[in-house]
Order: C-alpha cells, then structure tokens, then sequence
C-alpha cells in the first residue's frame, strides 16, 4: 500500500511523524494541514519520481508490534535540584538524561515554542538551549526536517531524541534502525491537540497581552497544578488544566488528532529506548517518593535505555510495573476521543470567532459527558491490558489463580489469551468456585478483605492444584496493590505476579 491510499482509506492511520518527508530524495513531500489543522503529507507529482522510499519509511505502513517477554524495569525518580524539578513538567528526568548527553558534547532534539507560541522540534547544544526543550507542551509539535538533522548529527556525536512515542518510530525508521549514538526518549503520550486550536487559544490571550512565558504544567500550587501564562507587564493568568478553557478540552480529548483514537505506539509496541511520564499514584505504592514539586515515572525498555538510567543523578526506586502503569492509563491505552469531537470541529472549522466555538463547548455541562468518557476509557483500557498481557504471556507458563473484584471480565480475557496458549496452564478463579467450596467474599476490596481464614482456604486451594502464580485482577480499581499486599501479608504461599 501507499501512504496516499493509506490516509484516504483512514486519516487515523497517519500520525504526522513527517518520517516521509524526511526521506524524500526530491523534497516532493510537504506537511500540509488539513481541516482541523493535523500535518499530513502532501506529494506534489512534478517532482516525485516514484522511489517508493516513503512508503518503505513509513511507521504505519511498515507497522511491527513488538512481543516482549517481559516487563520493562519501571522506576519512580526525580531530579535532586529544585529549580530544575520545578521547572520541569513531572520530576526533571529529561533534563537530567540530556545533561549527560550535553556533558559529552553531544546534542538534544526536542520541542519548543517558537516566537509565535506555536510547537515545533528543535535542537539543543548547551544547557542554556535546553531550557526551552524543558517542559511539556500539549500541543502536535512540528518535526520539520529535525529527523535529517539527527542523522547528520549521529555521524560525528551522540544524540538525545525526544518526542511522542510516534515520533520516535518515525525516527527509527527514517534511520533504517537504531544507531549506536542514538538515545530515544518517549514522552508517555495523552495525545496531541490540533495546533489550529491551541493558535486560537493563545491568540486570544496574545491580543490581550503580551506573553511572555507559558507553562501548561506550572507547579505554583504543587504537582500538576495547572497551566500558566507569564506576561511581559509582570500579570500572569494561573488555572487548573481541568477548569482552563484549553486544559480542560484537552483532557476530555475533544480535539486531539486522530490518530491519537488508535494510537500504534502505546505500551508494548513503542521503539523509544525509554518512556517518560508522571508518576500518578505514586502515594499508593511508593510513597517515599512522592514529591510535591513532582515525580516521574520511567520505564526502561533497551540496555541503552538502562545504561542511560544508571549514569543519572537522581533520587530513584524501583516499583512493579503494573503498579505504576495503573496511574498511567495512556501508556497503554490510546485516548478515547470526546462524544462531541465531529460536532466540535465542524463548528470550529466553519466559526469566524473560533475562540467563541472553545467557549460554548467548555460551557455545556459535564456531569454526564465526564461519566461517559470515563466509562469509555475503562473499556479501552481494558482491551489494553488484555493486549499486554497477552504479549508477555511467557510469563504466565503454570497454573494460575485469578484474585479479582472483576472476576468475570478476568475470566473471558484470561481465557481468551492464556488457556489456549498454555497448554499445560489452568486458570482458576476465586469467585468461580462452586464445585471447590472456595470461600471468599462477594466484595473484594481493602474495606471487604477476605479474613484470615478465607485466605487459608485460598492457599489450600493454590497447594491443591500447585498453583504458583496470582493475578490480582483490579486495573482500575485503586485498591489493587493494597489487595495484593494484603494476599502476602496473609502469607500465600505462591508468588503475586502482577495485577493485571
Ligand atoms: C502532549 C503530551 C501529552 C502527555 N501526556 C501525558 C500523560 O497522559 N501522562 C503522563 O504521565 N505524562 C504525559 N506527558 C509527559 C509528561 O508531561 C512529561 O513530558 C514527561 O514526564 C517528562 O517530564 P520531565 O519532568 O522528565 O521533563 P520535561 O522537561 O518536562 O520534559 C519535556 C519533554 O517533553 C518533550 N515535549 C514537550 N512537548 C512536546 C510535544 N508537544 N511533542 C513532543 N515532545 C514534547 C520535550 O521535548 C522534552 O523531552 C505528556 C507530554 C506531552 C507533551
Ligand atoms: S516516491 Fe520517492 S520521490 Fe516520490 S514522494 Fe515518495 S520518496 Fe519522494
Ligand atoms: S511517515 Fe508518518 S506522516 Fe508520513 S504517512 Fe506515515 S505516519 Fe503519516
Ligand atoms: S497518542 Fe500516539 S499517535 Fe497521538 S501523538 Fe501520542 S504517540 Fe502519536
């Protein structure tokens, strides 16, 4: 296929990476906006002369999931210097990574603000140029022809490429592969709002004012605070991300590209040697780390990524992986789009006062749309975790005991992905147990635990049928590691693998 009939056969299946305009021998490819505003790639006929080099690049095209046998070592950390923690969107590990590179004389790619507030790639080569890499911008940064600068540069030094995880496999594939000086550094990817929409947003304020500095994640009030705008008369405007005009859309996904509603690159099938992201939760299973000035969460999928990983400054703990994807529903599962997103951008597209467009929908109650994309998320995330767990099914080899609130949904997906594929395993369920008299109560959580006894029912069960392995089975409910924990505590004498 070609990414022409690609993207005409589905617009979701382009990310806008721009990987195919980075190859072309002929510069026959232009990243060129559609009606909502998203890059797509444009081939003018005159000058293609039908190489096929695009299509060959193409990470969607050429799309490989990849099946990891395990999961990637995952830590909690920050960055021991205030002004840095503070000035970073989660617990300065981006900076602390491109330190090392910049150290060595090599140099980083990332995305900044241009003049005009708008986001484009860009390249770093001191620690004074790394302050505008610094911090998150929710918003489709532009790549321009940044991927050909990081291939110019890896010939003579060592590169820190950071970006969306679709930006960081439209590099690899630009590349043909990895390369010994390359460090590729994935955000944990929400998704990216149309720049036609945050233009509007912005020019809104910069008609009021003149800006001086944005901040989508000030911590003026502590960790993920909210977004703040500095202006050049020393005023600021300071809000929550999820009462800001701008934040709160955002995070409702009502303008996020579409590709972002089907996302390639989540967990497992990502190609950045690490992945960046908050460490939401971490009260829950590491709460020594938590910091108000905010804490990260990196997972660590290469020996590169882990060579990097020891070589930092930082006040770092290992955590279990399933733990700390819990607080991170994006790293595996991609957004799910806003009821309203084709109303939205039909309105958006055909309103002269587009300001007034964000307006009305920011304004229509959300008591109901807020229940509905929540529930719509959990389905998604589930189908996630089922995914995953499929993936690294290797781990599960022997029988295996399903702790789970969610019972019956465990049941449909564990069997679905493990009863066929282990053909020695069996897969028993706590609440389906009629026939063997396990007892344990209806209602599973840190309020309702099983007593003592009920647990000494349950490991004469795993001794009985040499069970070796537990999946509490909770992904959403906070309660979880706690379910867990309580299970060790009360001595179960098999190994609680993971709650899936
Ligand atoms: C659009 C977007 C959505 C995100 N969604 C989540 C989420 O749902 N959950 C979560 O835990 N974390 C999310 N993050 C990641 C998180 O906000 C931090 O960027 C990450 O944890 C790194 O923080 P830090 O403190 O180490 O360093 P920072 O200094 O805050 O790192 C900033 C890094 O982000 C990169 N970056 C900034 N804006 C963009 C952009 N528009 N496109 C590509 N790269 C960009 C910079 O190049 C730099 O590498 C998101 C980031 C972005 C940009
Ligand atoms: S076929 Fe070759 S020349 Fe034509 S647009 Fe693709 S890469 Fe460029
Ligand atoms: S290379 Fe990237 S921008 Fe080009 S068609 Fe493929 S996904 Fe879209
Ligand atoms: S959600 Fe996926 S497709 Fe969207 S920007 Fe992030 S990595 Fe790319």
């Amino acid at each position: 296929m070609k990414i022409e009939d690609m993207i005409s056969a589905n617009r979701a299946d382009c990310n806008g990476c721009a990987a195919c305009a980075n190859i072309c021998p002929k510069n026959a490819i232009t990243m060129t906006r559609d009606a909502e505003s998203f890059s797509y790639p444009k081939i003018n006929p005159e000058l293609c002369i039908k190489c096929g080099r695009c299509d060959a690049t193409c990470p969607a095209l050429n799309y490989v999931k990849n099946n990891p046998t395990d999961f990637p070592p995952t830590f909690t950390a920050t960055y021991p210097d205030d002004k840095i923690l503070r000035h970073s969107s989660s617990g300065g590990v981006f900076t602390a990574l491109s330190e090392i590179i910049l150290r060595e004389g090599g140099v980083v790619f990332g995305a900044a603000f241009d003049k005009n507030w708008r986001v484009f790639h860009t390249a770093a080569r001191n620690f004074d140029e790394l302050e505008k890499l610094r911090g998150s911008k929710y918003v489709q940064s532009q790549i321009g022809d940044v991927y050909r600068q990081v291939r110019d540069a890896l010939k003579s030094t060592q590169v820190l490429f950071s970006g969306t995880p679709c930006q960081c496999a439209g590099l690899k594939h630009f590349l043909g592969g990895d390369h010994e000086n390359l460090l590729t550094v994935g955000i944990l990817c929400h998704g990216t709002p149309s720049p036609a929409v945050w233009e509007s947003y912005i020019d809104e304020w910069t008609r009021r004012n003149d800006i001086a500095h944005i901040n989508f994640r000030s911590k003026r009030n502590g960790w993920g605070s909210g977004i703040e705008i500095n202006f050049f008369n020393r005023g600021f405007y300071f809000l929550k991300l999820n009462v800001d005009l701008y934040g709160k859309l955002f995070l409702y996904g009502l303008f996020e590209r579409p590709s972002c509603h089907a996302c390639k690159f989540k967990y497992p099938n990502g190609q950045s040697d690490l992945t960046l992201g908050d460490a939401w939760g971490v009260t829950r299973y590491a709460p020594e780390m938590y910091d108000s000035r905010g804490t990260s969460i990196i997972f660590v999928h290469t020996p590169k990524g882990k060579k990097f990983f020891e070589r930092m400054n930082l006040r770092a703990k290992q955590v279990r992986f399933f733990d700390a994807a819990n607080g991170n529903i994006p790293f595996v599962t991609p957004l799910t789009a806003d009821t309203r997103r084709a109303d939205f951008f039909a309105d958006f597209t055909a309103a002269a006062d587009k300001f007034a467009v964000m307006e009305k929908y920011f304004a229509q109650d959300d008591a109901e749309l807020r229940k509905e994309i929540f529930l719509q998320n959990r389905r998604t995330f589930k189908r996630s975790y089922r995914a995953i767990v499929a993936s690294v099914r290797q781990k599960f080899t022997e029988n295996i005991l399903v702790v789970s609130p969610f019972a019956d949904d465990a049941k449909a997906f564990l069997i679905d992905h493990f009863s066929q594929t282990i053909p020695n395993g069996t897969l028993y369920f706590l609440r389906l147990n009629d026939k063997d008299e396990l007892i344990c109560r209806e209602n599973f959580s840190t309020l309702d635990l099983p007593i003592k006894s009920e647990v000494a029912a349950l490991n004469d069960f795993a001794k009985k049928y040499n069970i070796v392995q537990v999946v509490a089975n909770d992904p959403l409910n906070l309660n979880a590691p706690a379910v867990a924990e309580w299970l060790k505590v009360c001595g179960l004498p098999v190994q609680v693998l993971a709650q899936v």
